[in-house]
């Protein structure tokens, strides 16, 4: 049986990056995949995730989105592929809505550089856009977009160059830990030791980490991309990511969507969903399938805010959410097993913290802890316990 200082089970988003940083650290790694680098199968497709420092979802979140920064770059320039675009990020609404009023919280208290716009304000320099007259934004320069595909197939390049063996196409079947405190993991090809166990598995984590009994919402969520309406007074430029930002909105009666400037040129198409409103399913059985009453429903609440992106729809897509209770990660040792590390329920915001992830998982695999802010994120905590 081959022997590794450290398995990682999923090699997709956050698995890559810890593969990564565990081989850059000197370690042994063997990394095991379903599906092959930027597949389309679970959370990590569809060519853009947003990246932002304002955070609405909780201030605790910044420094580990600082730490994130850093890192991003650094996967950059290992890997030589661009994988970011910091085209500015506005969030806005209802003035007391957490997507304003949670962004301005988090700018002050960690002194973001940020600027207030009311709905004027918006119009004038965003004039795809149409708020309501009450709504007020967060403007961000340092937010834009990282590309998820390429990250994936980054983190795999570069961990194997730091001598990582990565198998695609080779799906851990069970795992178990050893009486000598090590694991044995089994694979549709083969059986497999190593000290250590990395547990990455996304919207597969019901199935991997069943003995866990995480309280883990699996929804299936919808991208789409519409065409615009080009006009002298709002032309392709001002859809293109020379001059618009990333956006999340929310309003008390039509909820929050989210999504980015063209990326693609004129015909590529303008990307955005909802945040929420996903349909509870689980990664074996979701349904891939986009139905007109659902691109009816994403084109009447998209031209509330974008009045002009009338044209037809080019492509929609599903992608899968793995939600906690609270909407806070799942990072940690395992509860019952020192040896194995665990991280999920990224809740449909953990794109932007990939590398820091990857940082942190090879901190508690090698050290047993870390010293980034990670107490959000205890696989233990009260929300997670069966009732
Ligand atoms: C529609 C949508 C929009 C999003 N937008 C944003 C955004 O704008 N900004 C943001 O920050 N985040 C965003 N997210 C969230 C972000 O993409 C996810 O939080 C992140 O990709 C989760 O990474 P993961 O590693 O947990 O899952 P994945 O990237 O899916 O990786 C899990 C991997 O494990 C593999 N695996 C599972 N089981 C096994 C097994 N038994 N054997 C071998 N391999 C296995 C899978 O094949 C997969 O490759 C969005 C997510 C979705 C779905």
């Amino acid at each position: 049986m081959e022997h590794y200082d450290v398995i990682v089970l999923g090699v997709g988003s956050m698995g890559g990056a810890a593969a990564n940083s565990l081989a850059g650290r000197g370690l042994k790694v063997l990394g095991l995949e379903t599906f092959e680098p930027g597949h389309d199968q679970g959370a990590a497709h569809g060519g853009t995730r947003i990246i932002r420092q304002s955070y609405f979802e909780s201030p605790e979140y910044v420094p580990l989105l600082r730490r994130a920064y850093d890192l991003w770059r650094a996967l950059e320039e290992e890997s030589g592929r661009r994988i970011m675009e910091l085209c500015g990020g506005i969030y806005l609404g209802d003035p007391d809505s957490p997507t304003f009023a949670g962004s301005r919280l988090a700018a002050k208290e960690h002194g973001l550089d940020h600027e207030v716009l009311d709905a004027d304000e918006v119009r004038r320099r965003f004039p795809t856009m149409d708020p309501a007259d009450d709504a007020l934004a967060v403007y961000e320069r340092e937010a834009g977009y990282v590309r998820p595909e390429e990250t994936t197939i980054a983190n795999a390049e570069v961990a194997a160059r730091k001598g990582a063996t990565l198998r695609f196409h080779e799906p851990v079947t069970h795992w178990q830990t050893t009486a000598g405190g090590g694991v044995r993991v089994v694979t549709t090809q083969g059986v497999y030791g190593a000290d250590r166990l990395v547990v990455t598995p996304g919207p597969w984590a019901p199935t991997v980490l069943p003995e866990l009994g995480l309280p883990l919402s699996i929804e299936r969520m919808i991208f789409y991309w519409f065409t615009p309406e080009f006009t002298d007074a709002v032309p392709y430029a001002s859809w293109s990511e020379a001059r618009h930002p990333v956006y999340i909105e929310e309003t008390h009666a039509n909820g929050q969507i989210y999504g980015f400037p063209m990326t693609d040129g004129p015909a590529g198409g303008f990307k955005l969903g909802f945040f929420r409103k996903g349909t509870p399913t689980t990664a074996g059985t979701i349904d891939r399938t986009v139905y007109d009453a659902e691109v009816e429903d994403m084109r009447e609440r998209a031209v509330q805010l974008f009045p002009r992106l009338t044209g037809p729809l080019v492509q929609a897509k599903t992608c899968l959410y793995s939600v906690t209770p609270d909407e806070h990660f799942v990072i940690g040792t395992h509860p019952e097993h020192a040896q194995v590390q665990v991280a999920c329920g990224f809740s449909g915001h953990g794109f932007k913290f990939v590398p820091v992830i990857g940082e942190i998982l090879a901190d508690l695999t090698i050290d047993g802890r870390t010293d980034l802010p990670i107490g959000l994120f205890d696989p233990a905590r009260a929300v997670l316990r069966p009732a």
